[in-house]
């Protein structure tokens, strides 16, 4: 798509949290659109009102808000820009998983399509971002792994995904981080409290309480086991 087209850095915001609400089968309204991005509800219903009129989205009598054609394909173009960024910045800058996203979210909305072609190769096509997310598209490739919090008591798991909601949780990932929680560390679970909502698990020599609600957006792969 020609620049020119691309919508303010706000809207491509937006477009990126509808699309990923809607992905997930979430009731996509302006209320969690003011809680994901963090503005006010006011804010959220005038700017809504501009990318309708503008032909971005459709806002149903209801107040959901449904992507139009050209919305859709913007919305992903810019998670493609996003997760194609923070690849450059975990592999050439070599920046911890903790640091990507925030930078990228800086630096995806000048991407120009040339740059987004050449990274696309350079990173060879990746089908994920850094933190195990699907690129748009690519919703398949992360379909039959499970959240951590629905794994029972004994299982051997690989950590695969880190949920996009966690991304910008700057404190949630460093603690992650700390504890060798990133996609492609071996997991255990030793013990599902339910009670308290907590999980224990070991990755390698370290012992980790989770709770379920984390869990619940780390996703996993079993390890088969002889
Ligand atoms: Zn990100
Ligand atoms: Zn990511």
């Amino acid at each position: 798509m020609p620049e020119a087209e691309r919508p303010s850095p706000t809207i491509e915001d937006y477009l990126g949290v509808i699309y990923t609400l809607a992905r997930d089968g979430e009731r996509v309204i302006g209320a969690r659109l003011a809680e994901s991005l963090d503005v006010s509800p006011p804010t959220v219903t005038a700017t809504l009102k501009r990318m309708d009129r503008d032909g971005w989205i459709v806002l149903g009598e209801d107040k959901t808000i449904a992507l139009t054609e050209t919305g859709k394909a913007m919305a992903m173009s810019v998670i493609r820009r996003h997760m194609l960024t923070e690849w450059m910045l975990a592999r050439v800058l070599k920046l911890p998983l903790s640091e990507i996203h925030r930078e990228a979210h800086q630096i995806e909305h000048t991407l120009s399509p040339e740059v987004e072609e050449r990274l696309q190769s350079e990173m060879e096509d990746p089908r994920v971002c850094p933190h195990g997310n699907p690129l748009p598209g690519f919703e398949d490739a992360v379909s039959q792994w499970q959240p951590l919090s629905q794994v029972g008591q004994g299982a051997l798991v690989i950590l695969q995904r880190i949920h996009e909601n966690l991304e910008d949780q700057y404190e949630i990932l460093s603690f992650l981080e700390a504890n060798a929680l990133q996609p492609g560390a071996e997991i255990r679970v030793e013990e599902v409290l339910l009670f308290n909502e907590t999980m224990r698990i070991s990755v390698g020599r370290k012992t980790v309480i989770l709770g379920l609600t984390l869990a619940e957006l780390l996703y996993v792969d079993p390890v088969q086991e002889e």
